[in-house]
């Protein structure tokens, strides 16, 4: 190199390459091209998720590192990172759909996975049934012979319903329709594809990242073929994610199962100590054995999570008030940080329904989604106790 002029060495800067030792954590590739020795391996290297890195739309080393970790986590075959949960989720669904294809999903869903639902049904003609989520026969009734997708989320938002997606997973199973599940509340506590699912998939802004300072989402394949096809969809898309984005995200896992559990017993130590404030009238966590499918839960998740609602005796009035009385826990939308985050539906993402439309919806107007951080539980429940002494 040193016989060229320093104008071309500046331009071809040496990239080191570490000889006799290696690096600890994950570097960051922050490179979007990687060159090759001879044409015939740069042709191989387009040919699906798992060839050589060349330009980091199609793979990047620091991505990959992270879709490996998740698929690992999830037991699936391969995984597809994404610049945010949407990404995933629209890639699966083109990656699967065509028009008059029809689609089974589940009634309760993320409020942005049932725009995208929508402008599927209005623009690509997919047609769609919604079902409840908590009836295989109402799964098997919904089905036709161009049905493609089963779609299901394992724990509603904010009724905390949890999903049962062996019994649901089976049904479409049996009549070869793919079971894709958002499995975002859940990361660690359950694994979709052991229950039958075939595509899972996770916006990482939430949990698994978990610390509030990066976007992201996957879709993890249970089957090399599947992983493809979504591989395929995403590269088309260009929903890809960012190396930076991906370091962050990595960086979070290191600590998931540490953090899983302290959300989980914070939740329940909170959802007990909440049952008995004269200001609450219910409390829904699935680790309360009043809960619906308290047994379910016990199932298929290894703890409850860290989602949990309370209606409120004093309905609308009263939520705003307490939302708004909170100390240490924030009003905030979003789930899975290491702060205690409250919404209140009814004045904020549903504040366009009326009571009998939110009864609809299944919650009510004094109901107060909480995603419960990693604090010290005693902290929490002083700063919920005094506000909702204020909400009585
Ligand atoms: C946040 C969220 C999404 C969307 O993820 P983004 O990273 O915000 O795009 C999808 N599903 C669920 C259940 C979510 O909570």
């Amino acid at each position: 190199m040193s016989e060229l002029h320093r104008e071309t060495r500046a331009v071809h800067l040496p990239v080191p390459q570490p000889t006799g030792s290696r690096p600890l954590g994950v570097p960051i590739y922050q490179s979007h091209l990687f060159s090759f020795d001879d044409a015939d391996a740069l042709a191989a290297a387009f040919d699906g998720p798992s060839g050589a890195p060349f330009y980091s739309r199609l793979g990047n080393p620091t991505v990959r590192a992270l879709e490996e970790a998740v698929a690992d986590l999830e037991g699936g075959a391969g995984a597809v990172a994404a610049a945010s949960g949407m990404g995933a989720i629209n890639a699966v669904l083109q990656a699967l759909l065509r028009s008059g294809d029809h689609l089974i999903a589940q009634q309760c869903l993320y409020g942005g996975t049932y725009a995208i639902i929508q402008d599927l049904a209005e623009r690509w003609g997919v047609a769609v049934t919604y079902v409840s989520g908590d009836d295989p026969d109402e799964v098997r009734a919904a089905l036709r012979p161009e049905t493609r997708i089963l779609y299901l989320e394992t724990m509603a938002n904010p009724t905390t319903q949890v999903t049962d997606l062996a019994a649901l997973a089976a049904v479409a199973g049996e009549a070869g329709v793919v079971t894709v599940v958002d499995n975002t509340f859940a990361p660690l506590l359950c694994r979709p594809i052991e229950h039958g699912a075939d595509v899972v998939v996770h916006s990482t802004t939430k949990f698994i990242s978990g610390h509030g300072d990066v976007l992201g989402g996957i879709a993890v394949a249970a089957t090399a073929e599947l992983h493809r096809t979504i591989w395929q969809q995403s590269v088309e898309l260009g929903a890809s994610a960012d190396p930076f984005a991906a370091w962050l995200t990595l960086r979070g896992i290191v600590t998931l199962p540490l953090r899983m559990e302290r959300h989980c017993s914070n939740a329940q130590y909170l959802a007990e100590r909440l049952s008995g404030h004269p200001a609450v009238r219910e409390v829904r966590y699935p680790g309360l054995p009043g809960h619906p499918q308290y047994d379910l839960a016990r199932r298929m998740l290894s703890a409850p999570g860290g989602m949990l609602a309370i209606e409120l005796h004093g309905g609308r009035a009263a939520g705003r008030t307490f939302v708004e009385a909170l100390r240490l826990a924030v009003l905030a939308v979003s789930l899975g940080e290491a702060k205690t985050l409250a919404m209140h539906p009814a004045s904020t993402s549903h504040r366009m329904l009326d009571d009998a439309a939110l009864a609809a919806a299944g919650f009510g107007g004094g109901t107060v989604r909480m995603a419960i951080g990693i604090e010290h539980p005693e902290d929490l429940w002083t700063d919920l106790d005094q506000a909702l002494t204020k909400a009585l």
